[in-house]
């Protein structure tokens, strides 16, 4: 257990508004002006394309759950890829000139997870873990079909003696897993209610020394003292693992709130490298960015407003941003745009 390990950047965050609400039951102040211990929610992009229709209503939704709240907004740019991050040069500075143009502000310093490798070692030597030297086809030889679009890591490497380890060590890089134990772990989401997995021993880091997605996500959520994970329904699966291991770190679980993705006519996903729907896309079609704000209010079913401050003043005080239809995927259809809009594909393969 570390939680002064996840905290150590000085973003302490330990207790969450919860907490705080039952230590101060009769406080008055206003949720706005609690201290900047209060919690956060976050947007965070990896900077690989541009950010698409989807991506900033996803960016949206997250300012104005959290800002509704009170809670601080955070913003980190996930480029752990580095070759395909180096392949899109100037995207996460694209990516933050989109948010602030659509205006949505955020709180601190824009965290960046490339220059954090060491505080994700750190926090997963805390963690009992082993070497894994499974191939991704060995794996899947041995698992049962992906569930949700994940392979469960059938612990085939987690028995080897250390003498085997020796063996495999002279031919392949490991990988390292954590050991779950075959934890069972449920979160809560808004839209979801609950939902609930097994754990497997899911990478930490990866036979590449790269660490994962699934502990950088985690170790930041936990520094930044995020409180709220809004983020694409693509993305559900995976929190079990997540909540699982931030409370492995000793950091207290966020809630989430799984959005809906963009879909075309034929539901199918839009392609992440689509430039077609993209903020500058959108002007160089004739739609202005007070435009843009209004077909996404329009698309979650929210009041059309031409500013996120004025969205939010709108649904302050009411229940609109628990409905369900928030959790419910956007379909793009070839009215939704000026003309032009969906002349190329725009689905995923
Ligand atoms: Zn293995």
């Amino acid at each position: 257990m570390a939680p002064a390990r996840v905290t150590m950047d000085g973003v302490q965050d330990a207790g969450t508004g919860e907490d705080r609400e039952q230590t101060h039951p009769n406080r008055a102040e206003p949720v706005e002006e609690r201290g900047p211990q209060r919690g956060a929610g976050r947007f965070a992009p990896s900077p690989t394309s541009e950010l698409h229709l989807g991506n900033l209503r996803t960016a949206l939704l997250a300012w104005l759950f959290a800002r509704a709240e009170g809670l601080r907004f955070v913003v980190r740019i996930e480029d752990l890829d580095r070759e395909r991050v180096r392949a899109a040069p100037h995207v996460a500075d694209h990516q933050l000139r989109d948010l602030a143009e659509l205006g949505l502000d955020w709180d601190g310093e824009v965290v960046r997870q490339s220059e954090r490798v060491d505080l994700y070692r750190e926090c997963a030597g805390t963690l009992a873990g082993y070497e894994c030297f499974c191939t991704r086809r060995e794996i899947a030889q041995a698992s049962s079909a992906p569930h949700d679009g994940q392979r469960a890591y059938p612990g085939t490497c987690s028995q080897l003696s250390e003498q085997q380890r020796a063996v495999l060590r002279a031919s392949r890089h490991p990988a390292w897993r954590v050991r779950a134990n075959g934890a069972q772990f449920t979160i809560h989401d808004r839209f979801a209610q609950t939902f609930s997995t097994r754990v497997d021993d899911f990478v930490l880091f990866r036979n590449d020394g790269q660490p994962s997605y699934n502990l950088a996500v985690v170790v930041d959520d936990a520094a930044q003292g995020v409180t709220q994970v809004t983020r694409g329904a693509d993305l559900l699966s995976s929190s079990p693992r997540q909540a699982w291991l931030t409370n492995r770190l000793g950091a207290p679980i966020p809630e989430y709130a799984h959005v809906g993705l963009v879909r075309d006519s034929t539901g199918r996903r839009l392609a992440k490298r689509t430039r077609d729907l993209d903020l500058r896309a959108m002007h160089d079609l004739g739609m202005a960015t007070a435009q843009v704000v209004r077909l996404l209010c329009a698309s979650a079913g929210l009041p059309v407003c031409s500013t996120p401050r004025e969205l939010l003043d709108a649904v302050r005080g009411t229940d609109m941003l628990q409905r369900a239809g928030l959790a419910q995927d956007w379909i793009l259809g070839p009215d939704a745009l000026p003309a032009g809009a969906l002349a190329q594909p725009v689905h995923s393969p």
